[in-house]
Protein backbone atom coordinates (compact mmCIF):
# COMPACT_ATOMS: atom_id res chain seq x y z
CA UNK A 1 0.00 0.00 0.00
CA UNK A 2 1.54 3.28 -1.08
CA UNK A 3 -0.01 6.19 0.02
CA UNK A 4 2.50 9.06 -1.91
CA UNK A 5 1.30 10.59 -4.84
CA UNK A 6 3.91 9.52 -7.96
CA UNK A 7 6.34 12.32 -9.58
CA UNK A 8 4.02 12.13 -12.28
CA UNK A 9 0.83 12.87 -9.98
CA UNK A 10 3.04 15.66 -8.29
CA UNK A 11 3.66 17.71 -11.65
CA UNK A 12 0.07 17.41 -12.75
CA UNK A 13 -0.96 18.85 -9.53
CA UNK A 14 1.71 21.59 -9.65
CA UNK A 15 0.89 22.14 -13.20
CA UNK A 16 -2.81 22.79 -12.36
CA UNK A 17 -2.39 24.87 -9.35
CA UNK A 18 -0.17 27.43 -10.91
CA UNK A 19 -1.98 27.69 -14.02
CA UNK A 20 -5.11 28.23 -11.14
CA UNK A 21 -3.20 30.85 -9.36
CA UNK A 22 -2.77 32.63 -12.19
CA UNK A 23 -5.15 32.88 -14.78
CA UNK A 24 -7.99 32.04 -12.34
CA UNK A 25 -7.64 33.24 -8.91
CA UNK A 26 -6.89 37.22 -9.73
CA UNK A 27 -10.02 37.35 -11.38
CA UNK A 28 -12.56 35.21 -9.48
CA UNK A 29 -14.38 37.70 -8.20
CA UNK A 30 -14.59 39.66 -10.74
CA UNK A 31 -16.29 36.70 -12.73
CA UNK A 32 -18.34 35.68 -9.95
CA UNK A 33 -19.92 39.96 -10.18
CA UNK A 34 -20.23 39.54 -13.37
CA UNK A 35 -22.25 35.98 -13.62
CA UNK A 36 -19.80 34.39 -16.21
CA UNK A 37 -17.04 32.97 -16.73
CA UNK A 38 -15.16 34.39 -20.31
CA UNK A 39 -14.68 31.90 -23.06
CA UNK A 40 -11.36 33.04 -23.12
CA UNK A 41 -10.17 31.11 -20.74
CA UNK A 42 -11.33 27.45 -22.15
CA UNK A 43 -8.84 27.03 -24.66
CA UNK A 44 -5.92 28.10 -22.57
CA UNK A 45 -7.73 25.46 -20.19
CA UNK A 46 -7.56 23.13 -23.27
CA UNK A 47 -4.11 23.76 -24.24
CA UNK A 48 -3.01 22.06 -20.59
CA UNK A 49 -4.97 18.80 -21.63
CA UNK A 50 -7.33 19.44 -19.13
CA UNK A 51 -10.34 19.75 -21.93
CA UNK A 52 -10.27 15.47 -22.46
CA UNK A 53 -8.49 14.60 -18.87
CA UNK A 54 -9.76 11.24 -19.25
CA UNK A 55 -10.77 10.91 -22.38
CA UNK A 56 -8.12 7.92 -23.80
CA UNK A 57 -4.95 9.16 -25.48
CA UNK A 58 -6.40 7.09 -28.56
CA UNK A 59 -8.82 9.95 -29.12
CA UNK A 60 -6.44 12.63 -28.52
CA UNK A 61 -7.18 12.85 -24.65
CA UNK A 62 -5.08 13.21 -21.83
CA UNK A 63 -5.88 9.52 -20.68
CA UNK A 64 -5.93 10.51 -16.97
CA UNK A 65 -6.88 8.04 -14.40
CA UNK A 66 -9.86 9.15 -11.83
CA UNK A 67 -7.42 9.67 -9.19
CA UNK A 68 -5.17 11.71 -11.60
CA UNK A 69 -8.13 13.79 -12.29
CA UNK A 70 -9.26 14.81 -9.05
CA UNK A 71 -5.36 16.51 -8.01
CA UNK A 72 -6.62 18.58 -11.17
CA UNK A 73 -9.90 19.78 -9.38
CA UNK A 74 -8.52 20.00 -6.15
CA UNK A 75 -5.66 22.41 -7.46
CA UNK A 76 -8.34 24.46 -9.48
CA UNK A 77 -10.61 24.69 -7.07
CA UNK A 78 -7.73 26.17 -4.55
CA UNK A 79 -8.18 29.40 -7.42
CA UNK A 80 -11.73 28.96 -7.64
CA UNK A 81 -14.43 26.26 -7.41
CA UNK A 82 -17.06 27.43 -9.21
CA UNK A 83 -14.42 27.47 -12.37
CA UNK A 84 -13.24 24.10 -11.34
CA UNK A 85 -16.63 22.79 -11.21
CA UNK A 86 -17.55 24.23 -14.25
CA UNK A 87 -14.70 22.19 -16.09
CA UNK A 88 -15.72 18.85 -14.25
CA UNK A 89 -19.02 18.77 -16.21
CA UNK A 90 -17.53 19.46 -19.43
CA UNK A 91 -15.17 16.73 -18.47
CA UNK A 92 -18.07 14.30 -17.50
CA UNK A 93 -19.35 14.55 -21.05
CA UNK A 94 -16.74 14.32 -22.66
CA UNK A 95 -16.10 11.05 -21.34
CA UNK A 96 -19.26 10.12 -22.16
CA UNK A 97 -18.62 11.04 -25.91
CA UNK A 98 -15.17 8.91 -25.93
CA UNK A 99 -16.76 5.94 -24.32
CA UNK A 100 -20.13 5.61 -25.87
CA UNK A 101 -19.70 7.53 -29.17
CA UNK A 102 -19.11 5.84 -32.69
CA UNK A 103 -15.85 6.73 -33.92
CA UNK A 104 -17.64 8.88 -36.78
CA UNK A 105 -19.58 11.04 -34.12
CA UNK A 106 -15.65 11.25 -32.21
CA UNK A 107 -14.29 12.23 -34.98
CA UNK A 108 -16.48 15.09 -35.69
CA UNK A 109 -17.29 16.06 -32.56
CA UNK A 110 -14.31 14.96 -29.73
CA UNK A 111 -11.54 17.54 -31.44
CA UNK A 112 -12.84 20.72 -30.33
CA UNK A 113 -14.49 19.54 -27.51
CA UNK A 114 -10.52 18.37 -26.41
CA UNK A 115 -9.38 21.58 -27.03
CA UNK A 116 -12.47 23.34 -25.41
CA UNK A 117 -13.32 25.44 -28.24
CA UNK A 118 -16.89 23.71 -27.80
CA UNK A 119 -17.66 23.54 -24.08
CA UNK A 120 -20.22 21.31 -23.31
CA UNK A 121 -23.40 20.91 -20.78
CA UNK A 122 -24.61 17.48 -19.24
CA UNK A 123 -28.36 18.15 -19.05
CA UNK A 124 -30.13 15.01 -16.91
CA UNK A 125 -32.12 17.14 -14.54
CA UNK A 126 -36.05 18.90 -15.33
CA UNK A 127 -38.11 20.62 -13.15
CA UNK A 128 -40.31 17.57 -11.95
CA UNK A 129 -37.18 15.11 -11.82
CA UNK A 130 -33.80 15.19 -10.28
CA UNK A 131 -33.52 13.32 -7.57
CA UNK A 132 -35.52 10.53 -9.11
CA UNK A 133 -33.63 11.91 -12.22
CA UNK A 134 -35.10 8.43 -14.29
CA UNK A 135 -38.33 9.96 -14.30
CA UNK A 136 -37.40 12.34 -16.99
CA UNK A 137 -39.99 13.44 -19.25
CA UNK A 138 -37.84 15.17 -22.34
CA UNK A 139 -39.24 13.33 -25.42
CA UNK A 140 -37.43 12.59 -28.46
CA UNK A 141 -39.60 11.32 -31.49
CA UNK A 142 -38.24 9.48 -34.42
CA UNK A 143 -38.34 11.46 -37.45
CA UNK A 144 -37.09 10.81 -41.00
CA UNK A 145 -33.81 12.27 -40.20
CA UNK A 146 -33.30 11.64 -36.94
CA UNK A 147 -35.15 13.30 -33.53
CA UNK A 148 -37.88 15.70 -32.68
CA UNK A 149 -37.18 17.03 -28.92
CA UNK A 150 -40.01 18.31 -26.72
CA UNK A 151 -38.81 19.26 -22.97
CA UNK A 152 -37.08 21.03 -20.62
CA UNK A 153 -34.29 20.51 -18.59
CA UNK A 154 -33.64 22.47 -15.76
CA UNK A 155 -30.68 23.83 -13.65
CA UNK A 156 -28.41 23.38 -16.35
CA UNK A 157 -24.67 24.79 -15.57
CA UNK A 158 -23.91 26.39 -18.61
CA UNK A 159 -26.96 26.43 -20.06
CA UNK A 160 -27.35 29.07 -22.97
CA UNK A 161 -23.82 29.75 -22.53
CA UNK A 162 -22.36 26.59 -23.95
CA UNK A 163 -21.63 25.41 -27.21
CA UNK A 164 -23.13 21.78 -27.05
CA UNK A 165 -25.91 20.59 -24.72
CA UNK A 166 -25.31 16.85 -23.96
CA UNK A 167 -28.95 15.79 -23.15
CA UNK A 168 -30.37 12.92 -21.66
CA UNK A 169 -34.03 12.13 -23.27
CA UNK A 170 -36.85 9.83 -23.59
CA UNK A 171 -36.80 7.75 -26.63
CA UNK A 172 -38.73 4.98 -25.08
CA UNK A 173 -41.18 3.88 -22.44
CA UNK A 174 -41.43 4.84 -18.47
CA UNK A 175 -38.16 3.97 -16.76
CA UNK A 176 -33.99 3.61 -17.41
CA UNK A 177 -34.33 1.59 -20.77
CA UNK A 178 -36.61 3.97 -22.33
CA UNK A 179 -33.57 6.97 -21.59
CA UNK A 180 -31.26 7.54 -24.28
CA UNK A 181 -28.84 10.46 -24.96
CA UNK A 182 -28.52 12.96 -27.61
CA UNK A 183 -25.67 16.04 -28.62
CA UNK A 184 -27.69 19.18 -28.90
CA UNK A 185 -25.61 22.18 -30.89
CA UNK A 186 -25.79 25.45 -29.86
CA UNK A 187 -28.18 27.20 -32.29
CA UNK A 188 -30.39 24.34 -33.20
CA UNK A 189 -34.04 25.60 -34.07
CA UNK A 190 -35.95 25.20 -31.57
CA UNK A 191 -33.20 25.19 -28.51
CA UNK A 192 -33.82 27.81 -26.12
CA UNK A 193 -32.99 28.80 -22.97
CA UNK A 194 -34.43 30.14 -19.79
CA UNK A 195 -33.76 33.30 -17.66
CA UNK A 196 -30.32 32.78 -15.86
CA UNK A 197 -31.23 31.72 -12.24
CA UNK A 198 -29.89 33.74 -9.34
CA UNK A 199 -27.96 31.56 -7.17
CA UNK A 200 -26.49 31.36 -4.06
CA UNK A 201 -23.16 30.17 -4.98
CA UNK A 202 -21.40 28.99 -8.00
CA UNK A 203 -22.13 32.44 -9.22
CA UNK A 204 -19.83 32.79 -12.25
CA UNK A 205 -21.39 29.94 -14.39
CA UNK A 206 -24.19 30.84 -15.91
CA UNK A 207 -27.35 28.32 -14.90
CA UNK A 208 -30.63 28.20 -16.76
CA UNK A 209 -33.36 25.71 -18.59
CA UNK A 210 -32.32 24.63 -21.75
CA UNK A 211 -35.49 23.99 -23.47
CA UNK A 212 -36.48 22.29 -26.75
CA UNK A 213 -39.70 22.83 -28.73
CA UNK A 214 -40.05 20.63 -31.59
CA UNK A 215 -36.11 20.62 -32.24
CA UNK A 216 -34.78 18.72 -34.45
CA UNK A 217 -31.53 17.04 -34.84
CA UNK A 218 -29.90 14.56 -36.74
CA UNK A 219 -29.68 10.91 -35.96
CA UNK A 220 -26.07 10.84 -36.43
CA UNK A 221 -26.35 13.12 -32.62
CA UNK A 222 -27.26 9.72 -31.46
CA UNK A 223 -24.41 9.05 -28.40
CA UNK A 224 -24.07 5.44 -28.26
CA UNK A 225 -27.34 3.35 -28.47
CA UNK A 226 -31.04 3.95 -27.79
CA UNK A 227 -31.94 3.39 -24.61
CA UNK A 228 -29.02 2.91 -22.60
CA UNK A 229 -28.63 6.63 -22.18
CA UNK A 230 -29.55 6.37 -17.90
CA UNK A 231 -26.74 3.84 -17.91
CA UNK A 232 -24.28 6.46 -19.64
CA UNK A 233 -25.43 9.26 -17.54
CA UNK A 234 -24.92 7.31 -14.38
CA UNK A 235 -21.53 6.03 -15.56
CA UNK A 236 -20.30 9.53 -16.07
CA UNK A 237 -21.56 10.80 -12.38
CA UNK A 238 -19.63 7.79 -10.43
CA UNK A 239 -16.45 10.33 -11.63
CA UNK A 240 -18.41 13.63 -11.37
CA UNK A 241 -19.01 12.70 -7.61
CA UNK A 242 -15.38 12.34 -7.37
CA UNK A 243 -14.24 15.88 -8.76
CA UNK A 244 -17.13 17.68 -6.82
CA UNK A 245 -15.89 16.30 -3.60
CA UNK A 246 -12.54 17.22 -5.04
CA UNK A 247 -13.74 20.76 -5.18
CA UNK A 248 -14.51 20.69 -1.82
CA UNK A 249 -11.78 19.63 -0.98
CA UNK A 250 -9.14 22.00 -2.43
CA UNK A 251 -11.26 25.18 -1.56
CA UNK A 252 -11.27 23.88 2.14
CA UNK A 253 -7.66 23.59 2.29
CA UNK A 254 -7.28 26.98 1.11
CA UNK A 255 -9.57 28.51 3.41
CA UNK A 256 -8.23 26.39 6.14
CA UNK A 257 -4.46 27.70 5.27
CA UNK A 258 -5.59 31.52 5.01
CA UNK A 259 -7.22 31.13 8.58
CA UNK A 260 -3.71 29.83 9.65
CA UNK A 261 -1.98 32.85 8.73
CA UNK A 262 -4.69 34.76 9.25
CA UNK A 263 -5.20 33.75 13.28
CA UNK A 264 -1.25 34.51 13.80
CA UNK A 265 -1.59 37.78 12.72
CA UNK A 266 -5.30 39.02 14.48
CA UNK A 267 -4.69 40.40 18.00
CA UNK A 268 -7.33 40.07 20.80
CA UNK A 269 -6.71 40.44 24.33
CA UNK A 270 -3.05 40.85 23.93
CA UNK A 271 -2.11 37.99 21.88
CA UNK A 272 -2.40 36.56 18.42
CA UNK A 273 -5.53 34.73 18.38
CA UNK A 274 -3.73 31.44 17.75
CA UNK A 275 -2.48 31.35 21.09
CA UNK A 276 -5.75 30.65 22.37
CA UNK A 277 -6.06 26.69 23.15
CA UNK A 278 -9.70 26.26 22.46
CA UNK A 279 -9.14 27.72 18.81
CA UNK A 280 -5.88 25.24 18.76
CA UNK A 281 -7.86 22.84 18.88
CA UNK A 282 -10.36 23.88 16.28
CA UNK A 283 -7.22 24.17 13.90
CA UNK A 284 -6.74 20.55 14.51
CA UNK A 285 -9.88 19.51 14.09
CA UNK A 286 -9.71 20.82 10.45
CA UNK A 287 -6.51 19.57 9.52
CA UNK A 288 -7.57 16.02 10.95
CA UNK A 289 -11.10 16.52 8.88
CA UNK A 290 -9.54 17.63 5.74
CA UNK A 291 -6.72 15.00 5.50
CA UNK A 292 -8.94 12.34 6.64
CA UNK A 293 -11.23 13.60 3.55
CA UNK A 294 -8.03 13.65 0.97
CA UNK A 295 -7.41 9.87 1.65
CA UNK A 296 -10.66 9.07 1.49
CA UNK A 297 -11.83 11.10 -1.76
CA UNK A 298 -8.35 9.34 -3.42
CA UNK A 299 -9.11 5.82 -2.01
CA UNK A 300 -12.43 6.22 -3.93
CA UNK A 301 -10.69 7.47 -7.15
CA UNK A 302 -8.35 4.33 -7.22
CA UNK A 303 -10.96 2.32 -6.62
CA UNK A 304 -12.98 3.90 -9.60
CA UNK A 305 -9.36 3.38 -11.42
CA UNK A 306 -9.28 -0.05 -10.82
CA UNK A 307 -12.74 -1.05 -11.53
CA UNK A 308 -13.47 -2.29 -8.43
CA UNK A 309 -16.79 -4.00 -7.76
CA UNK A 310 -17.66 -1.60 -4.87
CA UNK A 311 -16.29 1.78 -6.97
CA UNK A 312 -19.79 3.73 -7.09
CA UNK A 313 -20.25 2.99 -3.12
CA UNK A 314 -17.16 4.20 -2.20
CA UNK A 315 -17.53 7.06 -4.74
CA UNK A 316 -21.00 8.12 -3.04
CA UNK A 317 -19.49 7.79 0.42
CA UNK A 318 -16.58 9.98 -0.42
CA UNK A 319 -18.84 12.60 -1.91
CA UNK A 320 -21.10 12.80 0.78
CA UNK A 321 -18.22 12.92 3.21
CA UNK A 322 -15.83 15.06 1.43
CA UNK A 323 -18.40 17.66 0.39
CA UNK A 324 -19.85 17.78 3.93
CA UNK A 325 -16.19 18.02 5.75
CA UNK A 326 -15.54 21.07 3.36
CA UNK A 327 -18.58 22.99 3.98
CA UNK A 328 -18.13 22.46 7.83
CA UNK A 329 -14.64 23.94 7.54
CA UNK A 330 -14.94 26.68 4.84
CA UNK A 331 -17.85 27.51 7.79
CA UNK A 332 -15.54 27.30 10.24
CA UNK A 333 -12.70 29.17 8.89
CA UNK A 334 -15.31 32.19 8.48
CA UNK A 335 -16.01 32.11 12.08
CA UNK A 336 -12.01 32.33 12.89
CA UNK A 337 -11.77 35.51 10.95
CA UNK A 338 -14.58 36.89 13.28
CA UNK A 339 -16.67 39.73 11.29
CA UNK A 340 -13.44 39.89 8.24
CA UNK A 341 -14.70 36.45 7.53
CA UNK A 342 -17.95 37.57 6.16
CA UNK A 343 -16.61 40.49 4.14
CA UNK A 344 -15.88 39.59 0.61
CA UNK A 345 -12.54 40.86 0.58
CA UNK A 346 -11.14 37.89 2.56
CA UNK A 347 -12.42 35.24 0.17
CA UNK A 348 -14.17 33.08 2.84
CA UNK A 349 -17.83 33.97 2.10
CA UNK A 350 -17.54 33.08 -1.62
CA UNK A 351 -16.44 29.42 -0.64
CA UNK A 352 -18.87 29.07 1.96
CA UNK A 353 -21.32 30.11 -0.81
CA UNK A 354 -19.93 28.03 -3.36
CA UNK A 355 -19.41 24.73 -1.38
CA UNK A 356 -23.33 24.28 0.01
CA UNK A 357 -23.91 23.31 -3.25
CA UNK A 358 -21.62 20.55 -3.45
CA UNK A 359 -23.91 18.94 -1.21
CA UNK A 360 -26.85 18.88 -3.39
CA UNK A 361 -26.03 18.45 -6.97
CA UNK A 362 -24.27 15.04 -8.56
CA UNK A 363 -26.66 13.53 -6.80
CA UNK A 364 -27.58 15.25 -3.40
CA UNK A 365 -25.92 13.72 -0.01
CA UNK A 366 -28.99 12.03 0.54
CA UNK A 367 -28.97 10.06 -2.35
CA UNK A 368 -25.24 9.42 -1.93
CA UNK A 369 -26.52 7.78 1.71
CA UNK A 370 -29.48 5.89 -0.05
CA UNK A 371 -26.34 4.15 -2.56
CA UNK A 372 -24.65 3.03 0.45
CA UNK A 373 -27.31 1.75 2.84
CA UNK A 374 -28.64 0.06 -0.43
CA UNK A 375 -25.49 -1.40 -1.22
CA UNK A 376 -24.93 -2.84 2.78
CA UNK A 377 -28.47 -4.26 2.67
CA UNK A 378 -27.85 -6.21 -0.18
CA UNK A 379 -24.49 -7.60 0.85
CA UNK A 380 -25.49 -8.44 4.21
C1 LIG B 1 -26.30 25.29 -9.09
C2 LIG B 1 -26.83 24.01 -9.63
C3 LIG B 1 -26.27 23.49 -10.80
C4 LIG B 1 -26.77 22.29 -11.33
N1 LIG B 1 -26.25 21.83 -12.51
C5 LIG B 1 -26.83 20.75 -13.12
C6 LIG B 1 -26.40 20.35 -14.43
O1 LIG B 1 -25.48 20.92 -15.01
N2 LIG B 1 -27.05 19.31 -15.02
C7 LIG B 1 -28.07 18.65 -14.40
O2 LIG B 1 -28.59 17.72 -14.99
N3 LIG B 1 -28.50 19.02 -13.17
C8 LIG B 1 -27.92 20.05 -12.51
N4 LIG B 1 -28.34 20.45 -11.27
C9 LIG B 1 -29.48 19.77 -10.67
C10 LIG B 1 -29.12 18.92 -9.47
O3 LIG B 1 -28.45 17.78 -9.88
C11 LIG B 1 -30.43 18.64 -8.72
O4 LIG B 1 -30.84 19.84 -8.10
C12 LIG B 1 -30.25 17.55 -7.69
O5 LIG B 1 -30.06 16.30 -8.31
C13 LIG B 1 -31.48 17.44 -6.75
O6 LIG B 1 -32.68 17.38 -7.46
P1 LIG B 1 -33.89 18.37 -7.06
O7 LIG B 1 -33.34 19.74 -6.97
O8 LIG B 1 -34.99 18.11 -8.00
O9 LIG B 1 -34.28 17.91 -5.59
P2 LIG B 1 -35.34 16.76 -5.22
O10 LIG B 1 -34.98 15.52 -5.95
O11 LIG B 1 -36.70 17.30 -5.37
O12 LIG B 1 -35.02 16.56 -3.67
C14 LIG B 1 -35.56 17.37 -2.63
C15 LIG B 1 -35.04 16.81 -1.30
O13 LIG B 1 -35.54 15.49 -1.11
C16 LIG B 1 -34.45 14.60 -0.89
N5 LIG B 1 -34.76 13.28 -1.48
C17 LIG B 1 -35.24 13.02 -2.72
N6 LIG B 1 -35.38 11.70 -2.91
C18 LIG B 1 -34.97 11.10 -1.76
C19 LIG B 1 -34.86 9.75 -1.32
N7 LIG B 1 -35.17 8.72 -2.12
N8 LIG B 1 -34.41 9.50 -0.05
C20 LIG B 1 -34.07 10.52 0.75
N9 LIG B 1 -34.12 11.83 0.38
C21 LIG B 1 -34.55 12.11 -0.86
C22 LIG B 1 -33.26 15.27 -1.58
O14 LIG B 1 -32.05 14.80 -1.07
C23 LIG B 1 -33.52 16.73 -1.25
O15 LIG B 1 -33.05 17.02 0.03
C24 LIG B 1 -27.83 21.61 -10.67
C25 LIG B 1 -28.36 22.13 -9.49
C26 LIG B 1 -27.87 23.30 -8.97
C27 LIG B 1 -28.47 23.84 -7.68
Amino acid sequence: MDFALTEEQSAIFDMAYGFGQDAIAPHARTWEAQGTIPKELWPQVGELGFGGLYVSEESGGAGLGRLDATLVFEALSMACPSVAAFLSIHNMCARMIDSFASDDFKARVLPDVLTMQTVLSYCLTEPGSGSDAVALKTRAERTNEGYALNGTKAFISGGGYSDAYVCMVRTGDAGAGGVSTVYVEDGTEGLSFGALEDKMGWRSQPTAQVQFDNCNISADNLIGEEGKGFKYAMMGLDGGRLNIAACSLGAAQTALTSTLNYMGERKAFGQPIDQFQGLQWRLADMEIELQAARVFLRQAAWKLDQGAPDATKFCAMAKKFVTEAGSKVVDQCLQLHGGYGYLADYGIEKLVRDLRVHQILEGTNEIMRVIVARDMLKNR
